[in-house]
């Protein structure tokens, strides 16, 4: 099946196979992610001159593979055209086909700088084949107080050796806030550390373009601090940085999952929004006795469609655990909460004062 070239958003889905030329000579490329809740991954295909770039590659799954070269075809050129991979950030949605690609063509991958640490812990963990240092995750399980998810979890484990292959090293790290000069357009690389450590957004300032990898999404709220390495305050980090984008001239968004949206600033006023309601919620639930992760999770609604804890997998509730603990430690970092740790379980509760009647 031969692929179209849209002139731009038409009344498909999202994630739709086409090329759809958003902006002139940018494509949205939408690519698979089988088996995966958000179905699809956005590519972005800058045409400059003699060059390709991509922004964010897709999975390293074969399907994403034919996709993408259906979809160049569509336009005109080659996987072996694409001379520089762009990458918001370390996901296997978004880095591992460039590995492959890079592999088999020639094209150069560039990633934000501060993901050096997560890839060389998980380069490490695949060459030493050793369990015990996957499961960093699961400690942080234990400060929720939910440990009963790590024996669910552990069932749905893959193989890490496998993924090694597709993380190779990228060959260049972006700085936050450099400049790459492309034939016809300067993008601005931002750091923007939330998502993970090393997320970058890049804005291209006189098209009014952003970029935004899984920083800013239209439909969703980004999970938070997904990566081997822990941050002191992923929330906080994630807050900083959409306050710092929020900053920049209006523009339209161009995000990794979801369709594009026109006004960047009221989807990160959304986000800042809720994440203001999720901390008020929490800190409610703290004055109504619940002490740890697990317990105030269990007392907040989840997903758009607002639906309890107890109705998530056990992936999800691993995600909405650890993201309740994030909006816990911003709480006692704006002193709204204060922690104690029995047992390695984290324990947080309204702070004296408040609770002082005067
Ligand atoms: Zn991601």
């Amino acid at each position: 099946m031969a692929l179209k070239v849209y002139s731009s958003g038409s009344s498909q889905q999202w994630e739709e196979p086409g090329a759809f030329e958003v902006a002139p000579n940018v494509y949205r490329i939408p690519l698979p992610l089988p088996g995966d809740s958000l179905r699809a991954v956005n590519v972005y295909l800058l045409l400059e001159d003699d060059h390709a770039i991509l922004i964010d590659s897709g999975m390293y799954v074969p399907q994403a593979r034919k996709r993408l070269k259906e979809s160049l075809d569509a336009i005109g050129i080659g996987l072996g055209d694409i001379s520089e991979f762009l990458i918001t950030h370390l996901h296997r949605d978004h880095y591992t086909q460039a590995v492959l690609l890079r592999d088999d063509f020639n094209g150069r991958i560039a990633l934000g700088a501060r993901e050096r640490p997560s890839m060389e812990i998980i380069r490490e963990r695949a060459t030493a084949k050793d369990p015990t240092m996957v499961h960093d995750r699961y400690s942080q399980l234990i400060e929720c107080g939910a440990k009963y998810l790590i024996d669910i979890l552990r069932n749905f484990e893959g193989d890490d050796g496998e993924i090694a292959g597709y993380y190779k090293m990228p060959d260049r790290w972006l700085e936050d806030d450099s400049g790459i000069e492309l034939a016809n357009r300067t993008l601005n690389v931002i750091a923007t550390p939330g998502h993970t450590q090393g997320h970058v957004v890049f804005h291209d300032p006189q098209s009014k373009l952003l970029f935004a990898g899984d920083h800013v999404l239209p439909h969703i709220t980004p999970s938070i601090g997904l990566e081997p390495t822990r941050a002191a305050l992923p929330l906080g980090d994630f807050l900083s940085s959409l306050r710092k984008v929020r900053l920049l001239p209006e523009s339209r968004l161009f995000p990794a999952h979801g369709p594009v949206v026109e006004s960047m600033h009221n989807r990160i006023d959304e986000l800042l929004i809720h994440h203001d309601l999720r901390l008020t919620q929490a800190s409610n639930l703290l004055s109504l006795g619940r002490s740890t992760a697990h317990e105030v999770a269990l007392g907040l609604p989840w997903t758009r469609r607002q639906v309890g804890f107890d109705t998530l997998d056990p992936f999800n509730q691993m995600l909405a655990v650890t993201e309740t603990l994030f909006h816990l430690d911003l709480l006692v970092q704006q002193q709204r909460a204060e922690l104690s740790i029995v047992a390695e379980v984290r324990h947080y509760q309204p702070p004296e004062s408040s609770s002082t009647k005067l």
